[in-house]
């Protein structure tokens, strides 16, 4: 897109202790730079307002990606993905910390909103604004459009994802290969470590720059500590600058807003910023929702070469509904498959000699569980969440599905990765997924579509914001990310976040 900038904009990045703070006077701050924030951002921008994007991680280039799975939980993750559920079992909840957010690290798959999140936001929580559904629409054609969503291109695709292919034909399943915010992906298999290839369309990569070059501003390393208020109504944020490597604390920022703060600091942060700046509601950091996921390693008689092609390149949405499922290919890297192979030492080393034929496919559960997300003693996020028995149900025959799919592509044995059940299984032993454990510590699962913790919902005692992204009872505070969002949907949520966002932002230009 080519742009004529309207003034010079800035980056201001980490600044040490004992320097002077540093003061901004904008029109609006947003706070994170991740799918919800830069999608609002650049709304704003494109308006004709001034900006301030207030970023608690570091801005890096494509070429400064890590290679490896220990570099990108350093340098991306956030706290190094040490965050876990709290509950019966405890399963890592992940969330980038970069310019970027978290959209840096994740496979960019696009799914629109489907028709029933608008209808069920209704009846459920009183959302009635005129025309939602539409307008989310609109804007993910737009989002489409800008952000090159493209389906993943043949060259690109892998066997792991046309065996994929394969299976759920054999099976008569609906299914597809992925559309991507991807431009002419290449096929490298590194999305979870960020495309250095610059194929993959992180918000660092186009909506945060686009939001330096129409004169806006840019601070990295700027944990928001609180959002500050004046005549009752939200006027800015500020906080300390922090040392991506030492972690330490530097120089204090603040920014002052005339026309509005807007939170996306994600689903794991945002409610925690609210309580941190006084926001009383019975409804802050409930309705915590996931659509938790786990893999089935299928094992082949020929190469698969798992992480030639696309990180993701396959799905069927075909069992949202009924039972409440999407199944995906998810190629992660070596030292994550060792990571999930039971055994060590030498029969580790024996059981990875299979690497090359084994291919990992995955289901994530539409789960219908609530938890909460509050601050723990020191101030860090605590998530209490665990599936209720309905939920497991679902995972477990989510799980079962993606064996019975590695079969019908011609796998010879699964590896379930199910403690309690054999190392392998055959053709004629799903049933042993079909009917294990119901225990959610018997597998090894992640969530990382989040949502919930400051819910919409028109009645304040039920959600922190309103069907506008307003924090109820509080002038020019709103919320614009995923955290607002207070049912799970079923599909990859980054095309609905950044789509609401965006109706979000445009309410308060129009
Ligand atoms: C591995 C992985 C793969 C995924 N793949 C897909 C996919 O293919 N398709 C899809 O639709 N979804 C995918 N997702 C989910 C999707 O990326 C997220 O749902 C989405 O990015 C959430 O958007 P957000 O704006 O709520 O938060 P984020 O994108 O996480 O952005 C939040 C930002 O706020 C910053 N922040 C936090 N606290 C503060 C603070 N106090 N001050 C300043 N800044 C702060 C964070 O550093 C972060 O940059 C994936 C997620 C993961 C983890
Ligand atoms: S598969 Fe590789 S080239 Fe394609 S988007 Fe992901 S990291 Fe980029």
């Amino acid at each position: 897109m080519s742009l004529t900038p309207r003034a010079a904009g800035r980056h201001i990045t980490f600044e040490a202790f004992g320097q002077p703070a540093v003061e901004l006077d904008v029109d609006f701050v947003v706070v994170g730079s991740g799918a919800g924030g830069a999608a609002a951002a650049v709304i704003l921008a494109r308006a004709g307002h001034s900006v301030a994007i207030v970023e608690a991680g570091p801005w890096r280039a494509p070429v400064d990606y890590p290679h490896s799975t220990y570099g990108t939980m350093r340098d991306l993750f956030d706290a190094w993905g040490g965050l876990v559920t709290q509950s019966r079992a405890l399963w890592p909840v992940v969330q980038a910390s970069c310019v970027g957010g978290t959209t840096v690290i994740n496979s960019a798959i696009v799914v629109r909103t489907p028709g029933d999140c608008f209808e069920r936001w209704e009846r459920e929580y009183g959302i009635t604004a005129r025309g939602l559904d539409k307008r989310v629409w609109d804007h993910q054609d737009r989002l489409e459009h800008e952000l090159s969503a493209e389906i993943v291109p043949p060259d690109a695709r892998g066997h792991s994802n046309t065996l994929a292919m394969d299976g759920a034909e054999a099976l008569g399943w609906d299914s597809h290969y992925m559309v991507r915010y991807a431009r002419a992906c290449e096929g490298t298999g590194q999305c979870l470590q960020g495309c250095r290839k610059g194929r993959k369309q992180s918000t660092n990569v186009n909506y945060v720059p686009e939001v330096l070059e129409r004169g806006g501003y840019v601070i990295s390393c700027a944990p928001v500590d609180r959002v500050a208020f004046a005549d009752g109504r939200a006027a800015g944020v500020a906080g300390n600058f922090r040392d991506p490597v030492t972690r330490r604390s530097g120089s204090r920022f603040r920014v002052r807003a005339t026309k509005g703060v807007l939170l996306a600091a994600s689903v794991t942060q945002t409610p925690l910023l609210l309580a941190r700046s006084g926001i009383k509601s019975k409804a802050l950091g409930t309705l915590f929702r996931a659509h938790p996921g786990t893999g089935i390693f299928g094992v082949y008689d020929h190469p698969v070469d798992q992480n030639v092609g696309a990180t993701q390149g396959w799905a069927s949405t075909a069992f949202r509904v009924d039972p409440g499922l999407k199944l995906e290919t998810l190629a992660i890297p070596p030292e994550m498959v060792a990571g999930r192979l039971p055994g060590g030492g030498a029969e580790l080393v024996r059981r990875f000699r299979e690497y090359r034929n084994i291919a990992m496919w995955v289901a994530a559960v539409r789960a219908e569980s609530a938890g909460t997300i509050k601050p723990g003693f020191f101030g860090n996020p605590v998530v209490r969440y665990q599936l209720d028995e309905p939920d497991m149900h679902r995972f477990r025959s989510g799980l079962a599905m993606v064996a019975r799919m590695h079969f019908a592509a011609g796998a010879k044995e699964i590896i379930p990765c199910i403690h309690g059940l054999p190392y392998k299984l055959g053709p004629d032993e799903v049933d042993q997924i079909e009917e294990g454990p119901l225990d959610p510590r018997n597998y090894i699962a992640i969530l990382s579509h989040l949502f919930g913790g400051c819910p919409m919902s028109a009645d304040p005692r039920q959600g922190v914001v309103d069907g506008n992204g307003k924090v109820h009872g509080v002038e020019a505070l709103y919320v614009v990310d995923a955290s607002a969002i207070p049912t799970t949907i079923g599909v990859n949520p980054q095309h609905t976040i950044m789509a609401l966002a965006s109706v979000w932002a445009e309410n308060l230009v129009s």
